[in-house]
């Protein structure tokens, strides 16, 4: 058994950050080897800090799948550079009329007024590696992502911001950790657009209340709804899926 998990909104409180109301059932899986692998459009500087925290050895899945992170081994790259997307979203922008503002054009300051973030965790959040957080100043967001999908890269929609990747989805690594871990029972949980994909490829998804409920249960129509946001709702979701019984380790 295996428990692939967003994060923001999800394993962690979308105003706060926090997993604390989670631990029960982390601590309840731990016990029983089941690893949790995040899965997040965060990058590794942010995971790794709170995998610390957390105490989770697991392989996890950095920025919105660009990679697959096994510790001890080499990375899993399977998305585009920074730099690649900024160039891909700046011609996009132009070709589409579209008017956008990426992360790489931000200060501190400016993230940590649009994320919330204080300041060391907002620095965390500015090391990517691969793709483009943005904001939509003005303009119609579908004619962006048709601009986008000629230049070969996708869109897709987080919490707070859209993202700009190139070749890979959460989806995809999650995936390529399943194939690789030869077909394990699979929980997924998430609560945006760009946990679809992978809450379909996972035996079982969760999905976690949050504003874009609606359209999360018409795409994934036989999926448990927790009862609660964030990590409230994550905590009674694996209790309520009866995984006293099942265990796991990582595999090889
Ligand atoms: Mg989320």
């Amino acid at each position: 058994m295996i428990v692939f998990t967003d994060l923001d909104g999800t394993l962690l409180d979308r105003a706060t950050y926090s997993y604390a109301p989670a631990a029960p059932s982390l601590a309840h899986l731990r016990a029983r080897n089941v690893p949790v692998v995040l899965v997040t459009s965060k990058n590794r500087a942010e995971v790794s800090a709170l995998r610390e925290r957390m105490g989770n050895t697991d392989p996890f899945i950095v920025e919105n799948g660009a990679a697959v992170v096994v510790p001890g081994e080499p990375d899993i790259v399977l998305g585009s550079t920074s730099a690649q997307a900024r160039e891909a979203l700046r011609r996009a922008a132009i070709e589409s009329g579209v008017s956008v503002r990426g992360f790489g054009e931000m200060d501190l300051a400016e993230v940590c007024q649009r994320t919330g973030l204080e300041a060391r965790v907002a620095a965390l959040a500015m090391q990517r590696e691969f793709g483009e957080p943005f904001v939509l100043l003005e303009g119609e967001v579908g004619r962006l992502e048709v601009a986008l999908a000629a230049e070969g890269f996708q869109m897709t929609r987080g919490g707070r911001f859209f993202h700009v990747l190139g070749g890979c989805s959460k989806a995809r690594a999650v995936e390529t950790l399943i194939t690789r871990w030869g077909d394990p029972d699979t929980v997924g949980l998430g609560d945006a657009p760009n946990d679809i994909g992978f809450l379909q490829v996972v035996r079982r998804a969760v999905i976690i209340p949050s504003p874009h409920l609606e359209a999360m249960r018409v795409a994934l129509p036989e999926a448990m709804v927790a009862d609660e946001a964030g990590p409230a709702g994550w905590n009674r979701a694996i209790f309520e899926m009866r995984l006293a019984g099942l265990s796991g380790k990582v595999p090889r």
